[in-house]
């Protein structure tokens, strides 16, 4: 259900054109009998369409700014292009050439203008002309420039979706820069979801109208503190509030979750969206704390595990001389593992009991070792960060099936990394607190009672 909409700002902002007239007449003395004829057709031509453009330009300055102002009103590119025709002196069907470049990586806005035979200089005078021009320095791999060059390749137009919501178009007319914003309407709707487990968690997003991509945030929040490949059962619920992100009235995509709550085997935890500070905001429980902690509950990508995969139909340790001292996550090979902490990579190498196996010291005197890969991803003495990929679940060594070998030693001391209770984060400072008890607490309270809304239901 939508509880909120927020409507954002949106400008537009044209500059008009300049015409050099002692250029135009030293070129028409030039000429003969003729040519002048034809020049003079085509300076009332060239009058004609610009008068035409400021009348419109005029037009859209009086439009309420609510009503979207269609760029090509603006810079109506006339079927027989002005500047050519006026500089070449020719009536001829010369079109305009457009040019679109898809940034690749490691090009530079540099490269990208001397390939096509602009200047330098023009690219740093766009650079510096305003703010608006500005955004066109961040530019980055996978994004579209659209150029548009005259017959003898020089620039009228650089148009660039700077952000998802903002184009900037950049007008070259007769060396005469000027820019254009156009941002898009943004609103935000807010929607609250519930759910209940019976088969899958993925099964009970879709029931929920979630996408993957939405349970895969939902699960992330809760990694910390929540083994999503052993330990979600039937009955486990979840309740999320999230953005949904629409683009003049149209939707667009999801945002991120503003809040949510996971009860898994009739534990229930709580998180809440915060920006506090630094602007980068992350997710933090009810009173406060960090959801984010030195470990992650499980070190695999749970959503490589199909729903269909039932984690106790396969054992496959077998006569170990070792007591089983750790956890086997049955999952394909080739599941990403994740460093469940971060650390330094101690062992990397392969034997014929633990096959490809990894072993990661991390700080207060934890280790933890990862066995059986398929291919092993970093190498002995190598810094991990949490949740870096460090290698693959395999069957290599003493094994049964594909699976992950997972231990945790605490001090030497072989501990069980479901139950083993591991140091809390650190809460938001004091002075912040009130700020995020205002803010949280509406946001935890609807979470309460969509679940009141679940149990009334069933
Ligand atoms: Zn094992």
């Amino acid at each position: 259900m939508p509880i909120k909409a927020q409507a954002v700002r949106k400008k537009t902002d044209t500059k008009t054109l300049s015409v050099n007239f002692s250029q135009i007449k030293s070129m028409i003395s030039s000429l003969t009998f003729a040519k002048k004829v034809l020049v003079g057709l085509a300076i009332l031509f060239v009058f004609y369409a610009i008068s035409d453009i400021v009348s419109v330009d005029a037009d859209a300055h009086s439009q309420a700014p609510e009503v979207l102002v269609n760029q090509s009103q603006l810079i109506s590119i006339p079927d027989i292009p002005l500047m050519s025709f006026a500089e070449s002196g020719l009536v001829g069907s010369e079109q305009l050439v457009e040019k679109t470049v898809v940034v690749k990586k490691g090009q530079t806005l540099s490269g990208i203008f001397t390939d096509l035979g602009l200047s330098q200089g023009l690219l740093l005078k766009i650079a510096h002309f305003n703010e608006d021009s500005k955004k066109l320095i961040k530019v980055m791999p996978g994004n579209a420039l659209h150029f548009t060059l005259t017959p003898d390749g020089d620039l009228t137009q650089l148009r660039y979706q700077a952000s998802v919501f903002e184009e900037l178009i950049i007008h070259n007319d007769m060396e005469q820069l000027s820019t254009e914003l156009i941002t898009h309407d943004q609103q935000i709707r807010l929607v609250s979801v519930q759910g209940s487990i019976s088969n899958s968690l993925f099964g009970a997003g879709k029931a929920a109208g979630l996408s993957d991509n939405m349970v895969m945030k939902l699960a992330n929040i809760f990694s910390w503190d929540i083994d999503f490949v052993l330990e979600i059962r039937s009955g486990d619920s979840f309740n999320l509030i999230y953005e949904k992100i629409y683009k003049d009235g149209e939707y667009l995509t999801e945002g991120k979750i503003l809040a949510a709550s996971f009860t898994n085997q009739g534990t229930k935890y709580e998180a809440v969206f915060y920006e506090h500070e630094d602007g980068d905001g992350s997710y933090y429980a009810a009173d406060g704390r960090a959801m984010k902690k030195a470990f992650l509950r499980a070190p695999l990508n749970f959503s490589y595990i199909s729903s269909s995969f039932n984690p106790k139909r396969l054992h496959p340790v077998t006569r170990r001389v070792k007591a089983h001292r750790g956890i086997d996550y049955a999952a394909p090979t080739g599941t990403p593992v994740f460093a469940a902490g971060g650390g330094r990579v101690t062992e990397a190498a392969y034997n014929k009991y633990n096959g490809n196996y990894v072993f990661v010291k991390h700080p207060n005197g934890i280790t933890t070792k990862y066995l059986h890969f398929s291919k092993r991803a970093v190498k002995k003495g190598q810094r991990v960060k949490q949740g870096q990929t460090i290698g693959y679940v395999g069957a290599t060594g003493m094994v049964t099936g594909a699976h992950l070998h997972y231990e945790f030693i605490y001090n030497g001391v072989h501990r069980n990394p479901r139950t083993v209770s591991l140091p809390k984060s650190k809460p938001l400072p004091s002075d912040v607190m009130p700020e995020f008890i205002t803010y949280s607490s509406p946001l935890l309270t609807r979470l309460s009672d969509l679940e009141t809304d679940l149990i009334a239901q069933n």
